[in-house]
């Protein structure tokens, strides 16, 4: 699918260019002959949005202008008054800007529950780039294991093994956004070594690398890392790099939820440059942030060390979400060694009172060994229930530990240990561990792009039953609202800057992230003065406000704030891609015995 379209991207440039104005048509492609160039009827447009200030993605300041889309793409923008369209959007006062890029979607499992990912596309958000750490595949083995609650939590079943199949599983259903995926390295490890703690053998690394070089040639955009779940710690900087250095020759980019964003954070920072520089690849730091109370203040030493690795001939490059709290597995607040063998093993060690004195133990020292959450947080009252899969929870969802702790009478870090017993380790939360400074600092970067770090959810439904972070809903409305229309510290156009050209630029979409003629049509047409989040902390399942429309590949999937149900995403396969999905022709537990092995290197 992928080459189809990008061969046709190449021949759709010489064809657009044609049409608008006879005397400027150029190329073979342009027209079958000069005559019938001229006498036959201009086509029309399939939509023309008029009137608006249109933000362009570079960083330029607003400038007015009609854009004329046709065939899923740009194919004018200037004066388009006396040009015909099936649809045309009166955009006068609103802003018209490229589709926003979430850097980490997480929306690899809720895109199979609902498509048109209401939270997202009220963001204005039209492509999302997911797996962190955990990718949708290789889904064999102990990965397929440890996937099973959450793809229960969803009513799913994965009805496929690789990346391939899955973009297949995707494209059969359709999208409602533009989608593309990393190969995460939790699930590299899961599949070939279990939950266990320890290094791989020689071929064990083997078989993890050769799987990379298959996610590769499938589409992946990368190998991706989350280092502060289990089993993910258990790696060492050499596994990383032997790993993402197969990626890099496919183009590909190493993301990473670094091993710490607390005390451990400049330790984290060094084996993230190392892994660069040693694999030769970028590297995207994901949700970059200074973690933890005795953290707080430490981000312009952080910014300072990045910007030494650039100027040294590093591509590092980092995203945020920009609010002060994280969310996360609560399972994270237990010491990685208590994760060994999976979650079952952690959850049984729960249960046993002479193990979880030792967890308990480990959780009230203070080390920069792990990511200590606790030592991290100021208080119980800094850690918000979330998401529950025990249905007899649910009336814990937004109350805080220190809440939960009082009323049942109990001490706090018990009643978090507790609850992760009750609730099979599922449970999801929100922590407010960081500083306002920081993040704002961390915002301001010109390599700093955004994500949501959320799945993408909706008001309805079986989704609309949790109880996620409020920038599941509002990251994208929220910048443009708090830091651009009240506190005036980015500029509107550095801050669609951020959400378009630059993340599109980080992920190699050449043909995207920009309002320029011969680029996809993800557009967003929005009234600035009205544009906010609504979704909060004590009831976050409320969509942005002031996103009138949405246009993902030319077609609306919001319509004069109507929500229409369109399924026009495409999946963005990375530049390794070499063919087709591979049938599935191998059986669980041996990721390359099939009759392709494991994959061919193409470059
Ligand atoms: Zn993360």
């Amino acid at each position: 699918m992928s080459r189809i379209l990008r061969h046709s991207a190449a021949l759709g440039i010489c064809l657009l260019g044609a049409p608008l104005f006879a005397a400027a048509a150029t190329g073979a492609a342009a027209a079958p002959s000069a005559a019938a160039a001229a006498s036959a009827p201009e086509a029309p447009f399939d939509v023309i949005i008029a009137n608006g200030r249109i933000v362009d993605g570079t960083g330029s300041p607003w400038y007015s202008g009609d854009l004329g889309i046709r065939d899923g793409r740009i194919a004018a923008i200037g004066k388009l008054t006396h040009a015909r369209a099936k649809r045309r959007i009166d955009a006068a006062g609103n802003v018209v800007a490229p589709g926003f890029i979430d850097m980490l979607g997480q929306s690899e499992y809720t895109i199979l529950v609902d498509p048109r990912l209401p939270s997202k596309i009220y963001q204005g958000i039209t492509t999302e780039i997911t797996g962190e750490g955990n990718s949708a595949a290789p889904m064999t083995g102990h990965a397929r294991e440890e996937a099973a609650q959450t793809l229960e939590h969803y009513g799913l079943k994965a009805d496929w093994q690789t990346l391939g199949e899955y973009f297949a599983r995707l494209e059969r259903q359709g999208i409602g956004i533009n989608l593309a995926s990393y190969v995460g390295a939790t699930s590299l490890r899961e599949v070939v070594i279990g939950g266990e703690n320890r290094p791989p053998t020689p071929a064990e690394l083997d078989r993890m690398r050769a799987l990379v070089r298959e996610a590769m040639e499938q589409g992946a955009v990368g190998v991706s890392t989350a280092l502060e779940y289990a089993p993910a710690p258990y790696a060492s900087t050499e596994e990383l790099i032997a790993l993402a250095a197969e990626a890099a020759p496919y183009g590909g980019i190493y993301a990473t939820h670094m091993r710490s964003e607390g005390d451990g954070m400049v330790a984290a920072l060094e084996e993230t440059f190392r892994i660069a520089r040693e694999a030769h690849i970028p590297a995207e730091i994901w949700h970059l942030k200074v973690a933890g109370k005795s953290n707080w203040g430490h981000m312009p030493d952080v910014i300072r060390r990045i910007e030494a690795a650039r100027a040294g001939g590093l591509d590092i490059s980092a995203d945020t979400y920009a609010y002060t709290a994280w969310f996360n597995d609560m399972s994270a607040f237990v010491p990685p060694w208590a994760h060994d063998g999976g979650n079952e093993k952690m959850v049984e060690r729960l249960k046993d009172p002479a193990t979880r004195a030792r967890i308990v133990k480990d959780i009230k020292t203070p080390s920069a060994a792990w990511d200590n959450e606790w030592d991290e947080v100021p208080g119980p009252e800094s850690i918000l229930i979330g998401v529950v899969k025990n249905p007899a929870l649910r009336p814990l969802q937004g109350q805080t530990i220190a809440a939960i702790a009082k009323s049942r009478g109990k001490d706090p870090l018990e009643t978090l240990l507790d609850i992760l017993v009750e609730d099979n380790g599922y449970t999801g939360c929100a922590v407010f561990g960081m500083q306002e400074d920081d993040v704002t600092l961390a915002l301001l970067q010109p390599w700093v792009s955004v994500n949501n770090d959320s799945s993408g959810t909706s008001p309805e439904g079986r989704l609309g039953e949790e109880h996620p972070h409020p920038r599941a809903y509002g990251t994208f409305p929220r910048i443009l609202r708090k830091y651009v229309r009240e506190e005036h510290r980015l500029s509107l156009e550095e801050a669609i800057r951020k959400f378009s050209a630059l993340p599109a630029q980080r992920m190699r979409l050449a043909d995207r992230g920009v309002l320029k003629r011969g680029l996809w049509a993800d557009v967003v047409v929005f009234d600035p003065a009205a544009i906010a989040d609504r979704s909060t902390f004590s009831s976050p399942n409320e969509l942005a406000v002031g996103m009138r429309w949405v246009l993902v590949n030319g077609v609306p999937v919001i319509a004069d704030g109507q929500m229409t149900g369109a399924r026009p995403g495409q999946v963005l396969r990375g530049p390794g891609y070499i063919g087709p999905p591979r049938p599935m022709s191998r059986p669980p537990g041996d990721p390359c015995g099939g009759p392709q092995g494991c994959g061919k290197k193409s470059l």
